[in-house]
This record gives C-alpha cells, sequence and structure tokens, in this order.
C-alpha cells in the first residue's frame, strides 16, 4: 500500500477545487481496500471521479481513489447478458462497451462523468432512465469490519438521485463491482424524453439503435452543459424537488408557464433549473464562482474559486427559492 501524502485534490474534482488530504491511497483491488483496513488507517473517504463532490475546504481524512477495473460477463443467454464491472471503471466507457456489444439498457445515461462504483450511490439518471433499471446486484466492502456483503436491488433502495448509500450506510461501505442485466434483443428505445426524438430527426435517423439513441444523447449533452475540463462543475446542483398536487396548483395560478412533470397521481416534479433561473441566478457571478449562462441547475467554479463560497452561494439559493416559491431544493451533490 503506499500513501501519497501532501496531495492536492484539484486533479481529481471536475469542480476544479484546490483542497488537502491527509495522503491518497489508490485501490486497485478488494485485497488493496483490506490492507487499508487491516492497517488501521482512518478516518477514511471514497473517491471515484469527484464529480459529484464539493470540497468546501481541507479534508482531514485519507483518501481512498478507487482504480478497481474490469468487466467479466457472468451469465449469457439469446436474450440477455449479466456483466460484473469493476467499481473504478469509467461509466461512460462501460456505456459504450455496452452499445458496442449491442447489449441494451443503459444507453440513455452516456457521457454521465464518474465511475461505475458511484452509479448505485445516486441512482444515477437522465433522459427517462436511471441505472436502477437495469442494475442487478452490487458487491461492497464495509470499512471497518472489511467484510464483504452482496446488495440486490431491494437492498439499495434505490430512489431518486437516492440509495441506501447516500442515507442509512453513508460512507460505510465501498462499493467495489455492481452487475447490470443488459438486453440482447426485445428491449424498448426511451426516446420520448425532451430533444431525444427531435435531435435524431435531425440526425435524419429514422430507425434508431443503440448507438443513435446514445449520439442523441451525447450531441445534447455536449450542446447544454459545461464542459468540466474548461469550467468546473458537478452537473445538476440541486434535485428537482417533488410538490404535492395542491401546492403545484397553487403555484400554476402565480406562474402559469410553470412545468410540471407528475411522479404519482398526487405528486409533481418541479424542474429546480425553472425556479432558480426565476429566482433571478442563471448567469449569476460572483468573483470566481457562479451559476452557468445556459443552465441554472449548474453552479461553477470559472477557476481559483473555493468551495466554501460555492457552498454558501448554494444556501442562498436555497433560501431565495423558499423565499419566493415556498418550495424547497436540496443538494444532489456531496459537501465534503
Ligand atoms: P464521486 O464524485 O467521486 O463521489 C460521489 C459520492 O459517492 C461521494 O460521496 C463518494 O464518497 C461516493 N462514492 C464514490 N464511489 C464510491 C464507491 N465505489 N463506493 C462507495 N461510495 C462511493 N449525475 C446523474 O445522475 N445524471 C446525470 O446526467 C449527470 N450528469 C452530469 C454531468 C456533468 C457535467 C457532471 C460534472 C456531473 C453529472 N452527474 C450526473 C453527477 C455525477 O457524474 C454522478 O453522480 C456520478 O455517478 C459521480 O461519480 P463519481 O465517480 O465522480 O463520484
Ligand atoms: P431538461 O431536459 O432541460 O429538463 C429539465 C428538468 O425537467 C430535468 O431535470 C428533468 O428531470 C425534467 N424533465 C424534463 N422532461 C421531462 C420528462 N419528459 N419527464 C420527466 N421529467 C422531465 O434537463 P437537462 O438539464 O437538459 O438534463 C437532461 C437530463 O440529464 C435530465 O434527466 C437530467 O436529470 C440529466 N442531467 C443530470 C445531471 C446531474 O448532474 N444529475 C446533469 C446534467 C443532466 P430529471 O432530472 O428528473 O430527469
Amino acid at each position: 500500500m503506499t500513501i501519497k501524502e501532501n496531495q492536492s485534490l484539484r486533479p481529481f474534482n471536475t469542480f476544479g477545487l484546490d483542497a488537502s488530504c491527509l495522503g491518497l491511497i489508490r485501490i486497485y483491488s478488494v485485497e488493496d481496500l483490506l490492507d487499508v483496513i487491516q492497517n488501521n488507517i482512518h478516518p477514511l473517504r471514497i473517491l471515484g471521479g469527484g464529480s459529484n463532490i464539493l470540497l468546501s475546504g481541507d479534508i482531514p481524512a485519507y483518501i481512498l481513489k478507487n482504480e478497481i477495473k474490469g468487466l467479466t460477463i457472468i451469465e449469457e443467454d439469446e436474450n440477455q447478458v449479466l456483466v460484473e464491472v469493476g467499481a473504478g471503471e469509467p461509466w461512460h466507457q462501460f456505456v459504450m462497451w455496452s452499445i458496442a456489444h449491442g447489449f441494451a439498457g443503459i444507453e440513455n445515461l452516456a457521457l454521465i462523468p464518474g465511475t461505475v462504483g458511484a452509479a448505485p450511490m445516486q441512482n444515477i439518471g437522465a433522459y427517462g432512465v436511471e441505472q436502477e433499471m437495469a442494475f442487478d446486484k452490487l458487491r461492497a466492502t464495509h470499512l471497518t469490519t472489511g467484510t464483504e456483503s452482496v446488495f440486490t436491488k431491494t437492498d439499495c433502495a434505490f430512489g431518486y438521485r437516492e440509495s441506501v448509500f447516500k442515507n442509512e450506510l453513508k460512507d460505510q461501505y465501498f462499493i467495489t463491482h455492481v452487475s447490470y442485466r443488459l438486453l440482447k434483443k426485445d428491449y424498448t428505445l426511451h426516446l420520448q424524453y425532451g430533444d431525444i426524438q427531435k435531435t435524431l430527426t435531425n440526425m435524419s435517423v429514422a430507425n434508431p439503435g443503440l448507438e443513435d439513441v446514445a449520439a442523441a444523447v451525447i450531441e445534447i449533452r455536449r450542446s447544454k452543459l459545461p464542459d468540466p475540463k474548461k469550467i468546473g462543475n458537478a452537473g445538476s446542483f440541486f434535485k428537482n424537488p417533488v410538490v404535492d398536487a395542491t401546492k403545484y396548483d397553487e403555484l400554476k395560478l402565480l406562474y402559469p408557464e410553470i412545468p410540471g412533470y407528475p411522479t404519482t397521481e398526487n405528486n409533481v416534479k418541479l424542474p429546480a433549473g425553472w425556479l432558480i433561473e426565476k429566482a433571478g441566478y442563471k448567469g449569476y457571478r460572483s468573483g470566481n464562482i457562479g451559476v452557468h449562462q445556459l443552465q441554472a441547475l449548474v453552479l461553477v467554479n470559472y477557476g481559483g474559486g473555493h468551495g466554501k463560497d460555492i457552498q454558501n452561494l448554494a444556501y442562498e439559493i436555497q433560501e431565495k427559492v423558499w423565499e419566493i416559491f415556498g418550495v424547497r431544493i436540496s443538494p444532489e451533490v456531496n459537501f465534503w
């Protein structure tokens, strides 16, 4: 085991924020992880691609950088395949591997940054698909006992950008391997969401395949989202709030143009980006940090910004949205 001391975390988070840690340890296998646990090194933090964290200051912990790789087909028949993926594999590469093999289920999740191991953490989702739709199970190692457990879909308690690992079991388990069940035939493509269909039409694709869907998603994402390599960000900073139908009707009277997407018979999801834009924060800038000009849900570091300032801006936005609309928005990004 090698502990790299005095390691800045700047290269390891997509906000591009500077922060120190006690040391960085690269984990290539479950054995590496057990080595750390047996040597009683603590406190520990788990880091994937750093695309969903906000470093609000120096981190008084050892950082376990997930480098567990590998992709194994566990079961296969004429209809489907069960594949186990090392949690340190980049998510987008896994999506592209699936598409190249003709395996369906995660094509709408192309270009989401980060690692496979972090995908179940917040049940990543985009364009009408969530990873839980293809998820089979995962293996995780307890950070103090070193015991390995298998978590089924039910055990993970997936919700909208939620799982048991973000709640009751927060910071307790290192997810080492995730298995997905992908379809080889008789699958349905998810084309109804947002601009996918329109983009396919613009691409002159009449009968889309998996590659076409992913290409459309990639094109839409590139046109709308800031590239973290150019402007530091962690994607959507807040989750979309869900309100009851009565509250939605009240808001609709005041703001007839407010978008809303029913989630159940009595609940409606509001786009947090719309609320933030309406509150006047789209394109807001304070020194080196701010809210993206095209996408109000994305907080940005223009370079040299501080995590604490982004955190304070997030609190300010939350309060303003509450004051204006009486709706609580909560962060999707993990505050470290
Ligand atoms: P990290 O940021 O490294 O970690 C996130 C949290 O998970 C941390 O608390 C960490 O401790 C924990 N964690 C990480 N790995 C493990 C592990 N192996 N075991 C246990 N805990 C772990 N998200 C979406 O859902 N949909 C999107 O469409 C989307 N688009 C994005 C676009 C951009 C431009 C960016 C920057 C982000 C976007 N995100 C999106 C958010 C982010 O990419 C995902 O949440 C991603 O899964 C985070 O992966 P990561 O490896 O970078 O996690
Ligand atoms: P968008 O299409 O402009 O829509 C704004 C919001 O409205 C989305 O967040 C989405 O909620 C909701 N929405 C739109 N059409 C919907 C529909 N037909 N049914 C239900 N809900 C609908 O959003 P965007 O910002 O460009 O993002 C597109 C997709 O990528 C979204 O799914 C978004 O979540 C995902 N994304 C996520 C992140 C992240 O960091 N988490 C970053 C970028 C993009 P949902 O978010 O619930 O889908």
